[in-house]
Parts: structure tokens; C-alpha cells; sequence
């Protein structure tokens, strides 16, 4: 069982080393602002209350967005583990994480903390709303969700450092060069590869 965050700020490449770490460790990657994409394109239910908050960069709310989490949680392919991305975001996120994983008798094997200097995270973010055309990219939305990775998001890094499970690592180099610092990280840390299912 293998059971990872990864965090870092927008633009700190975390939904991209997220899935390649989920491949390595044989776990799904699990993003809740893909998930909330997704929705948000289909028109479903959730996608019509969660586009304007997405749209403007702030928070959908940690009801909604925790019970999204514990039923993605609760699919048969998260039940050797999973990789979390973008989720938990806040305090009150992680108490409910905390909340669900306690129930069914689980913990974290560590979080991976992405890091990278603020200038980069905006130049690679207003290259990103180039080539995608990302409705949150634009450079005040951009702002304001740094703002909130600061106020709300880095701090939950206080949680689980206090527990021991941080792996910190520098976001800043290839693609490649980065995943291997990341699994090089875990495989120190005795983090188990999940078998294939
Ligand atoms: P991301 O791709 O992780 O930057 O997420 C895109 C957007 O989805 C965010 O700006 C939020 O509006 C929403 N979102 C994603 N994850 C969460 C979360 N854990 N809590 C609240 N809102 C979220």
C-alpha cells in the first residue's frame, strides 16, 4: 500500500510529476482540479457548482470538495493506494482526509513537497495559459491562487512535518531530472511500490 501527496504551488509541475510518481509506485493519480475540469466540461451537476469558484481562482468549498475525494477514494483502483494532488488544500481538508483515513485504518507514507521559486511558478503558469488556454491562467486569477497556496496551502506542510513525512524537493530542473530526485527520495524513505493490479 502506498499512499502519497504531492504539493507544491501552481506551476511547481506537481500534476506532472504526480502522475509519473503514480505510475513508478504503481498507485492511481488522483487530481481534484482535474477531476473539477472534467466535471465543469461534461456540465454535470458538480461541474455547474464548482465552474465561477474554479473560474476565479478561489476555493470550491471543503464539504464539497472532501466528499468528491472520499468517493474517489473509495473506487476499486485507490485500494492499493493512490497519489493525492491538489488535495488536501487547506487545514480543515486535512482533518477530513485525516478523518477517512483513520477509519479505514490507514496513514500516509509521505508527502512530497515541490518547490520552487515564485518567479518560475508565474513564468511557467503564463507559458502554460499560452499553450492551453487555461480559463484560471490568466495573470490576476494566477496571482490569486498563489495567494491562497501561501495563506492556506503551505501551512498544511507544517502538519505533516511535525509527523515526520515530508520529502522536500527542488522543482527546479528537468523533467526527468526531478522524478528521479522524487523517487530517489521515496526509495530512501523505504516507500513500497504498489504491484501492478
Ligand atoms: P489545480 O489544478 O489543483 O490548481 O485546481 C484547479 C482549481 O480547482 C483550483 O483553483 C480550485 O478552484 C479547485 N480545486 C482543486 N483542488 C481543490 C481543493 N482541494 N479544494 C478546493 N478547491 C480545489
Amino acid at each position: 500500500m502506498t499512499r502519497l501527496l504531492i504539493v507544491g504551488p501552481q506551476g511547481s509541475g506537481k500534476g506532472t510529476q504526480g502522475v509519473r510518481i503514480a505510475d513508478a509506485f504503481g498507485v492511481p493519480a488522483i487530481s481534484t482540479g482535474d477531476v473539477f475540469r472534467a466535471a465543469v466540461a461534461d456540465g454535470s451537476d458538480l461541474g455547474s457548482q464548482v465552474k465561477a469558484i474554479i473560474e476565479a481562482g478561489d476555493l470550491v468549498s471543503d464539504e464539497l470538495t472532501s466528499a468528491v475525494v472520499r468517493d474517489r477514494l473509495s473506487q476499486a483502483d485507490a485500494a492499493g493506494g493512490f497519489l493525492l494532488d491538489g488535495y488536501p488544500r487547506n487545514l480543515t481538508q486535512v482533518m477530513h482526509l485525516e478523518e477517512f483515513l483513520e477509519g479505514r485504518g490507514e496513514e500516509l507514507d509521505a508527502v512530497i513537497e515541490l518547490s520552487v521559486p515564485r518567479d518560475e511558478s508565474i513564468a511557467r503558469l503564463t507559458l502554460r495559459a499560452q499553450e492551453q488556454g487555461r480559463t484560471d491562467d490568466t495573470e490576476a486569477v494566477i496571482a490569486n491562487r498563489l495567494a491562497i497556496y501561501e495563506r492556506e496551502t503551505a501551512p498544511i506542510l507544517g502538519v505533516y512535518g511535525a509527523r515526520g513525512i515530508v520529502v522536500q524537493i527542488d522543482g527546479v530542473g528537468s523533467l526527468d531530472e526531478i522524478t528521479a530526485r522524487i523517487v530517489a527520495a521515496l526509495d530512501a524513505r523505504g516507500v513500497k511500490r504498489t504491484a501492478a493490479a
